[in-house]
């Protein structure tokens, strides 16, 4: 077999490639682009194009596209043959600056949430230098942004291209104070654990709810689900690593760096970790890894789960995005320093994110919001939808110190004075025992761990460089006037824990009382659903900040709203929908059938004249019937419901009342049929069963 390292970014068009494919002149300005965001000239696009094409055809391409990120959450192309009419009647392969620069897709189709004109129906794609085009298949496909003509963003990553610079800029200013000449940039760096389901594919093709909506919407508890804890770092079944050996290889064909593979908690649940990059680049390919193993599990007849919560009473998937700074010089802004003037910067950036979680602790909320994840966040396997941090004993003990004036009692005894501390490496270990935590310090790293399993990990990023660009912009705007930089940054420091402590908790945020003491006590925002947090987005302090960085305008705000609340009631409808139709055409026909096996068979008893009960079938029957009758109304009922929902062309209106009586009706219609699966015999239920489905593969 090849070696990894042989094979390893084959498929992509990066630095090794370029640098031996393009003239030194090219590339070199190439590199200036990419790394510095220089502009590029036309006649090097089309060197580029013209070596992009040369490299992909070389490895069986004949088409290209523009690949994006459309507010739908997934990725986006629209594929275009190389192929161009020669004078003799043939053809030849051709692709110019141009076309790699800039294209044209019929945008039509796409959510733009009113940004768009329909008359205007065209909005174009521009090409991200700095994520690298790369081959899938026969296509060689060049990472883009997608905008509108009148430059709104129509897409996830011109926002996060647009947030990373707003960071960079703001850090930028704060590593001048602390005299850092060398540094040439700020960039966030990003490694999202990614988990997920896998099920057997003949099973899934089985039930329609998994099919339409990604979840099952009807199931009974099975005998077995996680009680005994023995499915997480378990040993993986041969089916799921030939699945996941194929999966690497895939991965590392694209250059994405998957690392780390293992059983989680649920059965048939599993994650999937890569190795932390700079954010864009974590963004693309977190896109491609949902992709791949979508379309990699379908070789294995399996079906890869990207929802948040497939199967109720068991562990939902979700997504934790460790997130970190670092400069060009390879320094993480986030670790503890060896000297007294590193733990000061660091302290700096450290209360720079816990004002920023705690100032924006709403657009985190909503970062994370769709109808999937509604139904993980607050259940007992994910924080709860309240977002507060975790610092671990250690860092807590250092802030609280420097916030009294008092020493800190720590690993070592020193005086909090800024300027003469030396700070204790955190071990990894005593920062990480919180699993809890919707936002925890791990060390030298800040993992965020609301987002849900489908999730594009865009959003998240984008608030959160955003708000910790706030933080540094009025932290450099007050530092960068002081006459005395030393006692004005300690000042800050103490002022910013005092204010924002209340975001720190370090409790278990699974508990109960902790939302009563969140929200009462501490003033926190709770929002446990989409309907409540997404329009909060349009709250005046958000806008202004959001918009004072240049990430989004106005007009793109209103937008994001109104498709992500769209994308709810879509979801919420299509669920509802489904069940209507399943309990009437698969559960309430198989009960009937049941029912009169049963009674057939009491009758076929009853003329043996032997005196027989026949109390099973005459018990069963009746609480079937009975069941059915009731599952007949709900199904009634929760059309009706739905029906009224769809009428609504205000999506405000419209998300919350699917929030508040549909999704409860469907609770309940979902309640009797489960109780009429258990009544009911193996050969006769319509689909399979959890049991089944969790433990198939
Ligand atoms: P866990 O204990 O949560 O499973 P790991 O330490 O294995 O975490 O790391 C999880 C993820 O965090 C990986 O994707 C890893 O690459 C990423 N990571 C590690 N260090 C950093 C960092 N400095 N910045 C961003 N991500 C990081
Ligand atoms: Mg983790």
């Amino acid at each position: 077999m090849e070696k990894v390292s042989d094979y390893f970014g084959c498929f992509v068009f990066d630095d090794r490639v370029m640098k031996g494919n393009l003239s030194s002149e090219v590339y070199r300005s190439l590199k200036k682009t990419i790394d510095e965001g220089a502009k590029l000239d036309i006649s090097v696009a089309n060197a580029v194009a013209e070596a992009m094409k040369e490299w992909a055809v070389a490895h069986g391409a004949t088409h290209y596209t523009h690949w994006f990120q459309p507010m739908t959450g997934i990725t986006a192309e629209k594929h275009d043959s190389f192929i161009s009419p020669s004078p003799d009647g043939r053809v030849i392969m051709e692709f110019s600056g141009k076309e790699l620069i800039k294209g044209e897709p019929d945008a039509s189709s796409f959510p733009s949430g009113g940004l768009r004109a329909t008359f205007e129906a065209r909005g174009y794609t521009a090409w991200d230098p700095t994520s690298y085009a790369f081959l899938k298949g026969k296509t060689l496909c060049i990472p883009t942004a997608f905008c509108s003509y009148a430059g709104e963003a129509l897409d996830k990553k011109t926002p996060l291209l647009r947030s990373m610079e707003a960071l960079n800029r703001q850090a930028m200013r704060i590593l001048k104070l602390f005299g850092n000449e060398q540094v040439k940039c700020v960039r966030t760096c990003v490694g999202p654990e990614q988990e997920y389901f896998l099920i057997d594919e003949q099973m899934y093709r089985q039930r329609r709810d998994l099919m339409f909506t990604g979840r099952t919407l009807f199931g009974a508890k099975p005998p077995k689900g996680q009680q005994l804890d023995d499915h997480y770092f378990g040993v993986i079944p041969p089916r799921v690593e030939e699945f996941m050996e194929d999966l690497n290889q895939e991965l590392w064909k694209l250059g994405i760096l998957a690392k780390t593979e293992h059983n989680e908690v649920a059965p048939a649940q599993h994650e999937l970790a890569p190795i932390y990059t700079t954010t864009n680049i974590a963004t693309d390919h977190n896109q491609l890894t949902m992709e791949i193993m979508q379309k990699v599990a379908a070789r294995h007849h399996l079906v890869c789960l990207l929802h948040e919560k497939p199967f109720a009473g068991v562990n939902g998937s979700g997504k934790h995005n460790n997130w970190s700074l670092s400069t060009d010089t390879g320094i993480n802004l986030l670790s503890p320093g060896e000297t007294p003037h590193e733990n000061a910067q660091f302290l700096l950036f450290l209360c720079a994110v816990i004002q920023a979680v705690d100032d924006y602790q709403d657009l985190l909320r909503i970062s994370v919001a769709t109808a999937g994840n509604d139904l993980r966040l607050g259940a007992n396997e994910a924080p709860p939808a309240i977002v507060s941090m975790f610092l671990g004993e250690e860092l807590n003990g250092v802030l609280e110190a420097l916030e009294q004036d008092k020493p800190y009692h720590g690993a070592k005894k020193t005086n909090m004075k800024l300027g003469a501390v030396v700070l204790p490496k955190f071990p990894k270990d005593s920062t990480d025992r919180n699993r809890t935590s919707p936002f925890a310090f791990t060390g030298n790293k800040f993992e965020f761990r609301m987002l849900g399993s489908s999730n594009s990990i865009a959003c998240a990023n984008i608030m959160l460089n955003t708000a910790v660009a706030e933080s540094l912009r009025i932290f450099a705007d007050r530092l960068e006037g002081a006459e005395d930089f030393e006692g004005e940054l300690h000042d800050l420091l103490r002022e910013t824990i005092s204010a924002h402590k209340r975001i720190i908790f370090n409790g278990n945020g699974y508990d109960d009382s902790w939302v009563k003491e969140a929200v009462e006590e501490r003033g926190l925002t709770n929002d446990p659903t989409t309907p409540d947090c997404v329009p909060r987005i349009l709250e005046e302090k958000n806008m202004e900040m959001l918009t004072r960085h240049k990430v989004y305008s106005a007009p793109e705000l209103h937008s994001r709203c109104e498709i992500t609340l769209e994308n709810y009631c879509k979801t919420v409808l299509i669920e509802a929908n489904t069940m209507v139709d399943m309990a009437r055409k698969e559960i309430l026909p198989a009960l009937q059938s049941y029912m009169l096996c049963l009674a057939k068979t009491a009758a076929a008893k009853k003329n043996l004249d032997a005196g027989i009960a026949c109390s099973f079938e005459r018990d069963t029957v009746t609480a079937l019937s009975a069941l059915a009758d009731e599952i007949a109304e709900k199904t009634e009922e929760l059309e009706g419901a739905t029906e009224d929902a769809e009428t609504k062309n205000d999506v405000y209106l419209q998300s919350r009342l699917l929030r508040d009586v549909v999704r409860p009706k469907m609770e309940q219609l979902r309640q009797v049929c489960d109780e009429a699966e258990k009544k009911t015999a193996k050969q006769y239920w319509p689909f399979p069963t959890y049991g089944e489905l969790l433990f198939g593969v």
